[in-house]
């Protein structure tokens, strides 16, 4: 089943299956902007094909990340979610869950988080992590002052507009970094 994108793998022998709705593959055809933002927005945005080696459909996929990249600032005001950033060169929709680890969760706004890209480098090597609530959870000891300076506070996780994180995939970023046992 895995094989056929019907269940995801989530680390440790679980498995979660997949919303029934109707998903668009982002693969199999070309969409224009509007409708990338709609399905989106609405959750249901796919990437199917593993064999991303033909041009079209890596194009197709760079076009659909584009406009991930621009719907997470525009949800999150243009603005880090923990600083205040705002110079849109510095800024990235950073997954919390990695691709490679959850195929559905690709194409989702509440599996990206607006952030400029020193707290994006420090959240994906888990030395930060966040509760459901949106409380921050820092690394304890962290062995540098240039980075105990950048998660000092801790800061405040500013939820965005809209599609705030998903809880399930705030705790497989907690268990993959073990962050907050609680
Ligand atoms: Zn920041």
């Amino acid at each position: 089943m895995r094989d056929r994108g019907e269940v995801a793998f989530l680390g440790s022998g679980s498995y979660r299956w997949h919303a029934m709705a109707p998903l668009i593959d982002v693969d199999y055809a070309d969409l224009t902007d509007a409708q990338l933002d709609d399905a989106i927005l609405a959750g249901r945005l796919r990437e199917r094909v593993v064999d991303v080696s033909e041009e079209t459909v890596l194009a197709r996929r760079r076009r659909g990340h584009q406009r991930l990249h621009e719907l997470t600032l525009r949800n999150y005001a243009g603005c880090c979610a923990v600083c205040d950033i705002g110079d849109r060169q510095l800024l990235v929709a950073s997954h919390v869950v990695r691709w490679a680890d959850d195929f559905d969760a690709r194409g989702r706004l509440d599996n990206c988080l607006c952030l400029c890209q020193p707290h994006d480098a420090l959240f994906e090597y888990g030395y930060w992590g966040m509760h459901d609530d949106g409380s921050l959870i820092v690394r304890d000891p962290i062995p540098w002052r240039g980075i105990r300076v950048l998660l000092a506070g801790p800061p405040r996780f500013r939820m965005p507009q809209s599609h705030p994180p998903a809880p399930l995939f705030l705790q497989q970023h907690r268990y993959r970094h073990a962050l907050g046992a609680r």
